[in-house]
């Protein structure tokens, strides 16, 4: 089997042709879901996987799942695939790669007469963006039961447009149940620089940043900037700058692809000759590992109170947001990574700072994902774009992790 190999040619044309839909002007899509754009993509997609033998299925909220039978139907499907929609002034491989790329495997399986033990599925998630309708990665939402349908479908557009109103129009309200997962692959790109940096070709990723938001009121006293002597000030700007200098500190300081970040500062009453007396302040802190995340979120509690004896002020945090790291399932991680040693292409582990469909999946069913470099790690705009190559790379280690993954049963026309 190891010699098998998608064609990259197939899977580029498919993707242009793809990307006809929805293109604007400067070589982007506008493929906005539940839109008519989206509709036709879907139906080009519908018509590919049906052309290929596959069983095409629709759920309650519209996701598409293409299914090709495997020698032992007991088993659980394993599925690849990733979203069709778009961002308003989005790319044409944002999403549309890891559908194209499963289709592509399937096909590629087709031609070489390979059949797998367990099924293999192609699925396209409803609304990964959330730029019409929130929330973001409803319908990988809905699949994993973070969302009810109910919920998702009365969610309304800026227009007064329902989900619901909105997947009857376009015909993708469907009956399907949802099903087991044996598996689930995503191949993406990976929407930031490190991989081009590195001159790799392959991220195999460990999984997504869990994050920690916090809002920081320093409270001091205003005061006059002239009589008060240094040593009796209780200057908040002080003690937020000291702490803006500790978030650094730390993010540096920890393991496991640790971020820390302020992004705001609001200084009362923000007035040249007097000493603040509030500083308002936010941390975003971001982590691999829940218990590292934890732990510097303790440092920074720990640095606060240092910062509050020293300076003279109070510091109070209030934690607003935390979502939880995802760790993608470690036997589906090594298929990746074999699948990409084997394959002879540059790769490094990788953790996604971004949210996807696979870190919904990940909480139903075991999940990887494989990332491919896009030019200067840009994305979520018209200029996104990636190299035929190193997408065919990404396609064939995907082939390779889902076969290890699905089990081969018999390799009529490929030899083994
Ligand atoms: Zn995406």
């Amino acid at each position: 089997m190891n010699h098998l190999r998608i064609d990259g040619k197939r899977l580029w044309r498919s993707l242009m042709d793809l990307a006809q839909i929805g293109a604007t002007p400067k070589g982007g899509v506008r493929r906005l879901t539940l839109t008519d754009e989206d509709r036709r993509a879907r139906d080009l997609f519908c018509r590919w996987a049906r052309e290929a033998g596959l069983a095409v299925e629709v759920d309650g909220i519209g996701n598409l799942f293409a299914r090709r039978a495997g020698a032992d139907p007991g088993l659980a499907p394993v599925a690849m695939g990733s979203h069709l929609d778009s961002q308003p002034s989005g790319g044409k491989f944002d999403g549309a790669y890891g559908v194209m790329a499963g289709l592509e495997v399937l096909r590629t399986l087709n031609d070489a007469g390979v059949r797998t033990r367990a099924p293999l599925e192609v699925v396209s998630w409803t609304n990964e963006e959330g730029s019409r309708f929130t929330p973001v990665l409803m319908g990988s939402g809905v699949f994993c039961g973070a969302f009810t349908l109910e919920h998702v479908r009365a969610q309304k557009d800026l227009q007064g447009v329902s989900v619901g109103g909105a997947l009857e129009k376009i015909g993708y309200a469907g009956a399907a149940r949802p099903h087991k997962l044996g598996a689930y692959f995503e191949a993406h790109i990976e929407q930031g620089p490190v991989l081009e940096n590195e001159g790799k070709t392959i991220g195999v990723v460990l999984g997504a940043l869990g994050q920690r938001w916090y809002d920081v009121t320093v409270t001091g006293q205003d005061a006059h900037a002239g009589p008060t002597p240094m040593e009796l000030r209780q200057d908040a700007l002080i003690g937020a700058s000291r702490l803006v200098l500790e978030v650094n500190r730390i993010a540096r300081g920890f393991p496991d692809y640790a971020r820390g970040t302020v992004g705001f500062l609001q200084v009362t009453p923000n007035s040249r000759n007097v000493i603040p007396g509030e500083a308002r302040t936010t941390v975003d802190f971001r982590n691999a590992k829940a218990s590292t995340l934890d732990a510097m979120c303790e440092e920074l509690k720990r640095a606060a109170k240092a910062i509050e004896a020293e300076c003279r002020v109070a510091i109070e945090l209030r934690e607003n947001v935390y979502f939880k790291p995802c760790e993608f399932d470690p036997a589906l991680v090594g298929h990746v990574r074999a699948s990409a040693a084997a394959l002879g292409h540059p790769h490094r582990d990788i953790v996604s700072g971004a949210g996807h469909d696979a870190v919904s999946i990940a909480r139903i069913a075991p999940a990887a994902m494989v990332f491919v470099p896009c030019a200067g790690g840009i994305s979520h705009n018209e200029i996104e774009s990636a190299t035929p190559a190193d997408l065919a790379a990404g396609c064939d280690v995907l082939l390779h992790a889902a076969l290890r993954a699905a089990g081969v049963a018999d390799a009529s026309r490929a030899a083994a």
